[in-house]
């Protein structure tokens, strides 16, 4: 896995806890998991595409 891509990732909405990166979920989709409650982000492409969306997603 390389870590390229997300330099930041912002805390996750639920718990507040920082993801360490995006992983690959299945076969080219790739999303941001938080190791501590498991939530998921937005599915993209590769994993610079789902750190932005992860970042993006409004304050719940
Ligand atoms: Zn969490």
């Amino acid at each position: 896995m390389t870590a390229a891509a997300a330099d930041y990732l912002q805390p996750c909405p639920f718990c507040g806890t920082a993801p360490a990166s995006a992983i690959e979920v299945d076969l080219a989709m790739w999303a941001v998991v938080c190791n501590h409650c498991q939530s998921i982000g937005p599915l993209a492409g590769d994993e610079r595409r789902a750190a932005e969306l992860w970042n993006r997603r409004p304050p719940a």
